[in-house]
């Protein structure tokens, strides 16, 4: 059977390539060998969150699902960066970044993953030229200068004039076309979870940095009748294996401490996950007929909500590409891989930087960092300049 495009992988980035590029006409199929968990409690959901910043939206608005997902969205108007790296866990310097200095929107708006996932595939339900197999791997690629072939896990194999590699950090599609990646390893874990707090968020996403990296509350719309908001906590592997065994009223005195008690005592409204924390890059993000995305193409620590923005990034400029060239043509590939591996490597270059400084032990480093905060945010024009390259300027 032949196709358009073949994404491998169902994660977030591949179930919105096949909602983009369905609802742009494509004919698509897309696999995964793992169902989408959709549900909040049920076991192995999702349970960190997305900023979708600004230039997110056009795209989502493209594959048709932006209409399901803002109902339940919480926009972000401010970034608070907060310096807790002093002698006590108590902030030493906090900065509010606006978004109303460079916008007149929110720098972004946050969603659960597993919400995510739930109107990501409501929507291929929607779409009658999207062919969606759950439960199904790819297990082998084979291309040539006209057409790609895939052989999968049910015994059937499909052609494709395009694949997209969605197949995440340890990409099957990225290895067999021989494509090598640069990986650095932090040693760093990132417990990923919900809480309520007493004190509202006011929409304001708040950093704290003291050492083992980032604690950063994002905002969530009211769980039970409380303010809540979704965190991602990193530390050291070790650490972050302890702080996952405390029992529940341990972790939550532990972390309102990691929290400096900005928002009163935290109370856990969800299970606690892990996930492993590294950075990596592929050497090339296009082979004959292959284009890689998202985590199969880059990875990076969760600050500034970079990593499933930077994927909807790679998404938007394949479908650019996509009607300029001939679908899946060596043209399209190569101008793919030259527009986006270099931006990518200087973001995932910069986001290396800041979670090291976020992470280390040594004083005037912490000294340093809280300096910096101060300086950057004082000094309008580069204020201006880095939230907007946040946003995803080059
Ligand atoms: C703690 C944390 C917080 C984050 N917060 C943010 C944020 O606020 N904003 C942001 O933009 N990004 C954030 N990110 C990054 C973002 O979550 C990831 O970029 C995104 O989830 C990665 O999606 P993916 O689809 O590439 O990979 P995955 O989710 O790993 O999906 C890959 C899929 O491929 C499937 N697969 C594997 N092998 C095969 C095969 N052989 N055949 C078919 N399918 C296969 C797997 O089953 C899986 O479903 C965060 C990351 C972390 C760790």
């Amino acid at each position: 059977m032949s196709t358009d495009i073949f994404i491998s992988g169902g994660g977030v980035a591949g179930l919105t390539a096949a909602c983009l590029f369905g609802s742009q006409g494509f004919n698509v199929t897309c696999v995964d060998p793992a169902p989408p968990i959709t549900e909040r409690d049920a076991d192995g959901a999702d349970l960190r969150s997305t900023a979708f910043l600004q230039p997110a939206i056009p795209v989502l608005e493209m594959a048709g699902v932006w209409h399901k997902l803002s109902p339940h969205a919480m926009p972000l108007q401010t970034m608070r960066i907060v310096d807790a790296g002093g002698e006590a866990a108590e902030p030493r310097a906090t900065r509010d970044f606006n978004a109303s200095d460079i916008s007149e929107l929110p720098f972004g708006w946050n969603l659960p993953n597993w919400l995510i996932r739930r109107e990501l595939v409501a929507r291929l339900a929607e779409l009658s030229n999207v062919e969606f197999l759950l439960g199904t791997a790819c297990t082998k690629i084979f291309t040539r200068s006209a057409t790609a072939k895939l052989w999968l896990s049910d015994g059937t194999t499909r052609s494709a004039q395009l694949v997209i590699a969605a197949d995440g950090r340890n990409s099957l599609i990225r290895e067999s076309m021989g494509i090598d990646v640069k990986t650095t390893r932090y040693g760093q874990k990132a417990l990923a979870f919900a809480v309520t707090h007493p004190i509202p968020h006011n929409n304001v996403s708040t950093e704290i940095h003291r050492t083992g990296g980032p604690f950063t509350l994002v905002p969530l719309p009211d769980h039970d009748g409380q303010p809540s908001s979704a965190i991602v906590w990193m530390e050291k592997g070790p650490e972050a294996a302890r702080l996952c065994a405390l029992s529940e009223n341990a972790f939550n005195q532990e972390m309102s401490e990691r929290s400096c008690h900005l928002f009163g005592p935290l109370t856990l409204a969800s299970k606690r996950t892990l996930w492993p924390i590294i950075s990596q890059i592929a050497e090339r993000f296009s082979a004959e007929r292959v284009a890689l995305i998202a985590e199969a193409a880059h990875v990076a620590p969760p600050i500034g909500a970079q990593g499933l923005n930077m994927s909807l990034t790679d998404l938007s400029e394949l479908l650019e590409l996509a009607r300029l060239h001939p679908l899946g043509s060596k043209a399209m590939l190569d101008a793919y891989d030259k527009k986006r591996r270099l931006a990518v490597k200087a973001r995932v270059m910069g986001i290396d930087l800041l979670n090291r400084t976020s992470m280390s032990q040594t004083a005037w480093i912490r000294d340093l960092r809280s300096a910096g905060i101060g300086a950057i945010h004082d000094a309008a024009p580069i204020r201006k300049s880095l939230m907007k390259l946040g946003l995803g300027a080059r």
